[in-house]
């Protein structure tokens, strides 16, 4: 038998080489279903059922058709080019280029991002008279993209299908939007799936034809797919000859975690209806996990009421180890702590940093762990996002906080001057500048300049009027009303987070947490001063991108993936299952948190640690912080409570006075972790090691000399750079 079979057990063979015919595999996390689809692909080119470029292969992102290219190539022992191997929209793209003039584009069309389609929305609004104060573009967006999301071109959306705007003119615009977008040879993300659909709907020979060409479909996270992909797919497979529609779907319906974009999990029920006579295969062994991370899984997710239930059962020969860890922590801080004690201490026992994951509910809890890391000096990623600090919203707000701090940084002014909108063009900027060189003055002063001379047109000459005017009393305010209270003020008063309330995009709700967690990483520090000086230091955090690194990711992001450790922090009511979920979903929005922790669990081949904080702060405030349900949901027999988390809750719950209450808008000093909450000894600080005097290297500016030291941050004079703070972490001794 091939050597590639081998590796298989008997129902995953099974599966691979039942290539003929319709097949669905339905099973549960970790139980080899990639790894049928991979091998399968590999199986048909190796049996010469068809050319590489005759297989249609769908994955769920960029990184996983990567991935699937690679251990395709590996069992070829060749590389494998020209595939029709990516996601959804990489391979909508590609054929809608080759189709383009069938839906009015030509093949060189541009794919515009959110900004652009906002404006043109705004433009065909604006044209049409709508009031854009009471109907906002931004919903009527989110329409169209859940419209397209559903297959609906303009004239498919029936009146079930309508929202109230606009005096009943949506569906109007929507047409307008479109027939604009191909005046300008644009499409939109969603025009991707929507064109190539209605190009297969229409076009009898060019369905034929691809009819021809895609001998084999694999089909992967199916669970998550959404209408219009399952319209696709389902053209694309249904070939005139029944015995030749060799179509493989894989997936798993506790895993379908997408419902908020869209995606149907009813699609897997509607498989065998589309597709009679179809082979359904289940895996019951995972050869992922321990036995005791799938007995938590196992246990959490049979909470939930609406699923078909699957048997898992432990595959590996290996499968003992140590249960899953439930960690209760003071607060996030604390946390971060531990968890960056736990990744050192494995670290020095010899395990690859590539192989931990941090994966969190929501984007602005990146930062703790961030924080910590750097301060560690253990190298991380953020996979399927951006590190905090670089995260635009996060950039946007730095750079008022640097003006507020200094007024002549002009980097900084640039950057939010215009930002939100003030209606200073390009032309008026421009002035700016040269009057301000021509003066040898900051920008600022120039802007003062501009505006009593009356060289703008009133109106962003009254919003610039009252940027700088707010700038003086946000100024005025820091020493008496504290750096936080003044930078929470100066972002709402600037009309700074009243943009992202504005926006009604899927991202912009994450936005406003980033910030929230910005004014909490404030908090943390005596003085604005400080806190820019610590987000510069942070900022240099250079490294070599092939480094090993931790992975930090969203439990979103980490679908399909596997580590020998996982960290899952921050199960609290409200955060995990998040509060949004709970209040637009209702039941199936806690059924969707559950499968998500599900998913989570499911991620650790060898370890699980979960934790939750007692505390939160709130800008400058505490709030005691609730336990997930989900703890209570896990088995007492796979789980290893660290600290007892009934005996810390009633531990804390008996001692309001100083932590309960609101807390001085001023920082704290960081508090002595309570014994035994953990029992990873601390690690001695660096600086330690590194006295005045002592010669060091730094990655990014060379050899120098220690002059001063302040707990992690020493100065170093540096032989070439000259004299800059930096964090002990980022040197070694020379
Ligand atoms: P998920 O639902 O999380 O996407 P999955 O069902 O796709 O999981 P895979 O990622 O394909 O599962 O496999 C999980 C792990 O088990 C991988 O490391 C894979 O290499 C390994 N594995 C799968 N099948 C076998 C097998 N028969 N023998 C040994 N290891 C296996
Ligand atoms: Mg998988």
């Amino acid at each position: 038998m091939t050597e590639y079979l081998t590796r298989l057990n008997p129902e995953q063979r099974a599966a691979v080489e039942a290539v003929d015919g319709p097949l669905l595999v339905l099973a549960g996390a970790g139980t080899g279903k990639t790894r049928v689809l991979t091998t399968r692909f590999a199986h048909i080119l190796m049996t010469r059922r068809a050319f590489p470029n005759q297989v249609l292969a769908v994955t769920f992102t960029n990184k996983a058709a990567k991935e699937m290219r690679e251990r395709v190539s590996s069992i070829l022992g060749q590389s494998a080019e020209g595939l029709w191997l990516g996601t959804f929209h990489a391979l909508c793209a590609r054929m809608l280029r080759r189709n383009a003039e069938l839906v009015g584009l030509s093949s060189n069309f541009t794919i515009l991002d959110t900004d652009d389609q906002m404006r043109l929305l705004k433009q065909i609004m604006a044209a049409a008279n709508i009031d854009t104060k009471r109907w906002t573009p931004q919903v009527l967006m989110g329409a169209i993209q859940r419209w397209k999301d559903r297959g609906l071109t303009p004239d498919r959306v029936t009146d079930a299908e309508d929202i109230d705007f606009a005096n009943g003119r949506a569906r109007t615009l929507y047409a307008v939007y479109q027939d604009r977008l191909k005046q300008l040879n644009a499409t939109d993300f969603g025009d991707l799936l929507l064109h190539v659909t209605e190009i297969l709907r229409n076009n009898p020979d060019v369905l034929a034809n691809y009819h021809r060409m895609f001998r084999y479909i694999l089909v992967d996270e199916y669970q998550d797919t959404n209408t219009v992909q399952y319209l696709w797919l389902r053209l694309l497979a249904q070939r005139p000859d029944p015995a030749e529609r060799n179509i493989c779907c894989v997936g798993d319906d506790d895993q379908s975690i997408y419902s908020w974009r869209g995606a149907e999990i009813e699609n897997i029920l509607r498989f065998e209806k589309d597709f009679p006579g179809a082979t359904i295969v289940r895996l019951e062994a995972n050869y992922r996990s321990t036995r005791p991370i799938l007995g938590a899984a196992s246990h959490l997710i049979a909470n939930n009421a609406g699923r078909m239930g699957k048997t898992l059962r432990p595959g590996r020969n290996d499968a003992e180890g140590d249960k899953v860890r439930v960690v209760s922590l003071w607060d996030s801080e604390e946390e971060a702590r531990m968890v960056g004690e736990r990744i050192e201490a494995l670290r020095r026992d010899g395990h690859r940093l590539t192989e931990m994951a941090i994966l969190v509910r929501a984007g602005f809890q990146t930062r703790a762990f961030e924080e910590r890391l750097i301060t560690l000096g253990v190298p991380y990623r953020v996979v399927g996002g951006q590190k905090f600090y670089e995260r635009v919203e996060i950039r946007d707000a730095m750079a008022y906080l640097r003006v507020l701090n200094q007024p002549a940084d002009d980097l900084a002014f640039e950057r939010i001057v215009n930002t939100p909108k003030r209606g200073l063009g390009d032309t008026g900027i421009r002035a700016m500048h040269d009057l301000a060189r021509r003066e040898g003055k900051p920008l600022v002063v120039a802007a003062w300049r501009m505006i009593e001379t009356g060289a703008l047109r009133p109106k962003p000459r009254q919003a610039l009027h009252e940027l700088l005017e707010g700038f003086a009393r946000w100024r005025a305010a820091l020493p008496h009303e504290g750096h936080v209270v003044t930078v929470a003020t100066l972002l709402d008063e600037s009309g700074y987070t009243d943009m992202w309330k504005q926006d009604k995009s899927p991202e912009a709700a994450g936005r406003l947490e980033n910030l929230k967690e910005l004014l909490r990483a404030l908090g943390e520090f005596e003085s604005l001063a400080g806190f820019l000086e610590h987000v510069a230091l942070v900022m240099e955090n250079d490294e070599n991108p092939d480094a090993d690194r931790v992975g930090l990711m969203t439990l979103h992001a980490a679908k399909g993936l596997e580590f020998d450790t996982v960290f899952l922090p921050g199960w609290e009511e409200g955060l995990f299952p998040h509060q949004r979920a709970l209040d637009e979903g209702g039941d199936k929005g806690l059924e969707e948190e559950r499968r998500l922790a599900y998913v989570g669990i499911t991620r650790g081949r060898q370890r699980v640690i979960i934790s939750h904080a007692a505390n939160r702060r709130i800008y400058a405030n505490w709030s005691s912080a609730v336990p997930s349900r989900f703890l209570d949901e896990l088995p007492e027999e796979h789980i290893q409570r660290d600290g007892g988390a009934s005996a810390h809750r009633n531990k804390m719950a008996s001692m309001p006075s100083a932590f309960s209450g609101q807390f001085p808008l001023v920082a704290r000093k960081p508090r002595v972790a309570e014994a035994g909450a953990w029992e990873v000894a601390a690690r001695p600080s660096r600086s330690a090691t590194m006295p005045v005097g002592q010669r060091v290297f730094h990655q990014k500016f060379g050899y120098g000399r220690v002059v001063a030291a302040e707990d992690n941050k020493l100065d170093v004079e540096f032989e070439q750079a000259g004299r800059k703070r930096v964090i002990d972490s980022f040197l070694e001794k020379a």
